[in-house]
């Protein structure tokens, strides 16, 4: 298993300007490489295969247009690319599509590149902190170390990292091979993103929206309106553009923030965990922010996974389909409209929705509900 982790840079301004150059030639190599294989493609029917154009990596490097200053490996990383880009461009080929050619990039759209860690980009220990945390990160052809806030320790030594500009923040991200650890016993639980709440669970607990979500979609309203009232190409429309992109940054990494401790907490607690499987497509909720709403979940989704994998947990996914309509004590199927926030059934089964959904994906994933005995598990739940 491959876990990422993601750290904030701190470059100084020349460092910056260094880094913005770097990935400036990048691009232009990236688009160099790629003109290449298109006139091979175009004029001779063939298809440069990523060692051709390595081969003449050290002749590009040598003939003094400053590709020489970074680093190789990275570099041949940046063929590999085109080498990956032109490889899916013939699988879709071969299945009979008709794909748009590989396109070049512009150097506005151009904000990554890849490594291999101890040899272009080399993460170093700083002695004042006795080597606990590393947080100093040398590149090459980058003035001076580069200063890194390791939030966390890595759990092991990573093999490649991917250095990436987003709204001019700069970010590296370390791949660490982790081992999967050993399948273990305990508590089951459903989960549900819910409509109130945040999430329920079938136990009966529900984990409050935190607060700033509502403020969020507020700010985010303001800031569009007021790029939609720039003028069309004007300087206002670009840093209206540019605060909208920061606010919505912020966003995604307070929501992450908040999906890392909730799936950080539900891994832990439990040693099972059934949620809605999205990929079949169920019944669409009629909910306003569909996809949103899905997109959280999905993040979710991925972060249990992989966190549960890393504590010797699983991950159970279920059929989505009617978990809102069905009575978690007698399988009876009860239509809600969306402002009904409790599920109240003939039977005398009275629950938040979200839990009684909560329950419904718990059964479907384990057979039963938590907290409930034999009789429960043996019972049929219509879907
Ligand atoms: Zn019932």
């Amino acid at each position: 298993m491959i876990l990422a982790y993601k750290f904030r840079l701190y470059p100084s301004r020349a460092q910056r300007q260094t880094l913005d150059q770097m990935l400036r030639d990048f691009c232009k190599l990236y688009n160099a490489g790629l003109e290449q294989r298109i006139a091979a493609y175009r004029m001779r029917g063939i298809s440069l295969s990523y060692k051709a154009q390595a081969s003449e990596l050290k002749a590009v490097r040598a003939a003094g247009e400053g590709l020489e200053r970074w680093s190789f490996t990275a570099e041949q990383q940046v063929l590999r690319r085109i080498d990956k880009t032109f490889k899916a461009f013939f699988a879709r080929i071969r299945r009979g599509e008709t794909p748009g050619f590989p396109r070049f990039r512009a150097r506005a759209r151009y904000h990554a590149a890849e490594f291999r860690v101890g040899d272009g980009l080399t993460l170093r220990k700083n002695d004042r902190i006795a080597n606990r945390i590393a947080n100093r990160l040398g590149i090459v052809g980058v003035p001076g170390d580069i200063k890194v806030k390791c939030h966390r320790k890595l759990p092991g030594e990573a093999k490649s990292a991917i250095l990436a500009r987003q709204n001019d923040k700069w970010f590296v991200v370390f791949h660490v091979e982790v081992a999967e650890a050993e399948r273990l016993d305990g508590e089951t639980v459903g989960i549900d993103l819910g409509l109130s709440s945040l999430v329920a669970l079938s136990t009966g607990e529900t984990i409050e929206r935190p607060n700033w979500t509502r403020r969020a979609a507020k700010g985010l309203r303001k800031r569009q309106r007021s790029l939609a009232r720039c003028k069309h190409g004007s300087r206002r429309q670009v840093k209206a553009r540019a605060r909208l992109a920061a606010y919505s940054a912020k966003i995604a990494r307070k929501r992450a923030d908040t999906l890392h401790k909730l799936s950080a907490n539900l891994t832990a607690r439990f040693a099972a965990i059934g949620i809605e499987d999205l990929n079949i497509k169920g019944l669409a909720r009629g909910m306003l922010a569909k996809d949103v709403h899905d997109a959280a979940w999905a993040q979710l989704a991925s972060m249990l996974d992989y966190k549960a994998a890393r504590a010797g947990g699983t991950i159970v996914k279920v059929d989505p389909r009617g978990t809102s309509q069905t009575c978690p004590d007698c399988g009876t199927i009860k239509a809600k409209r969306l402002s009904e926030r409790r599920h109240r059934c003939a039977c005398g089964c009275d629950l938040d929705r979200d839990v009684a959904a909560a329950q419904i994906i718990h059964f479907r994933a384990f057979g039963s509900r938590p907290g409930h005995g034999l009789q429960n598990s043996r019972r049929r739940v219509a879907a």
